[in-house]
């Protein structure tokens, strides 16, 4: 009887010891799955409502009204007042690929110059050397680029690469295009290829930048794929971006407003 006990005690505590994690995933994957996705449907991720486009439309366009906000969602649907201009732009201290010059597209928005400064610190730190080769962009000049593009080729030819006037991120001050002496400073498909462009992509959302238009997803962005066009948008919007393979659009769809 004394044996009968001591035998069964054992045999619990062996199967505490060697199976207590797997039950507990098992418990887990038994109840989570049926409470889990349902409760997310209905209310998905939940960010503060300021971080939502406000929109009003002015001659047929839907123009963003609180274009301060740093999760601004800026593609050819929502486009950004042209009298804006950031209020805190900022020349972030990295290397750019002109130098030294202190022009328009050096700059940046206080808080993603900031992200921008970290995130070359940590390539470089993985002997990655980083060029910043476009940021902010003016109503103005986004407007002379386009018609330059246009002139090159054709206006639908250039629009498939051209934002039109505030409808670039560029705008935002938000954005910046980067590339590499190995890519010889040039924003186009190959800087995919190069260890530098490969390190973007894998660590990028580190820093709070997420690769704004991804390949496979021109249907969403409407842009072609730019694996040089990194936009800021903060660490924990970046990383739920990232490791859901979404897009700025999709984090839109997904998230809701906290009541
Ligand atoms: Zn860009």
């Amino acid at each position: 009887m004394k044996k009968n006990v001591l035998t069964l005690a054992a045999v619990v505590l062996l199967a505490g010891c060697t199976s207590a994690e797997e039950e507990t995933a098992t418990e887990t994957e038994q109840t989570a799955p049926a409470e889990k996705p349902a409760a997310e449907k209905e209310t998905g991720p939940v960010i503060d409502a300021s971080y939502f486009n406000e929109l009003k439309e002015v001659d047929g366009l839907q123009v963003i009204q609180n274009p301060e906000n740093p999760l601004v969602l800026v593609n050819k649907e929502f486009a950004l007042p042209s009298a804006y201009t950031p209020p805190d732009l900022v020349r972030p201290n990295v290397q750019y690929s002109f130098g030294d010059q202190d022009i328009e597209k050096s700059y940046m928005r206080r808080e993603a110059a900031a992200a921008l400064e970290t995130l070359f610190k940590g390539a470089k730190e993985d002997g990655q050397y980083l060029f910043a080769v476009s940021g902010y962009r003016s109503y103005d000049r986004q407007e002379e680029i386009l018609a330059a593009g246009a002139a090159a080729s054709s206006e639908e030819e250039a629009l498939k690469s051209i934002a039109p006037p505030g409808m670039s991120e560029h705008q935002s001050g938000l954005a910046m295009d980067i590339s590499s002496e190995s890519n010889g400073f040039e924003l186009n498909q190959s800087f995919e290829t190069t260890a530098e462009g490969q390190w973007l992509k894998d660590h990028a959302h580190e820093y709070g930048f997420i690769l704004r238009y991804p390949k496979g997803k021109e249907d969403i962005t409407q842009y072609i794929y730019e694996p040089w066009h990194f936009r800021y948008v903060g660490g924990d919007a970046a990383v739920m971006i990232y490791e859901n393979d979404w897009t700025l659009e999709d984090y839109f769809e997904q998230v809701k407003p906290a009541e």
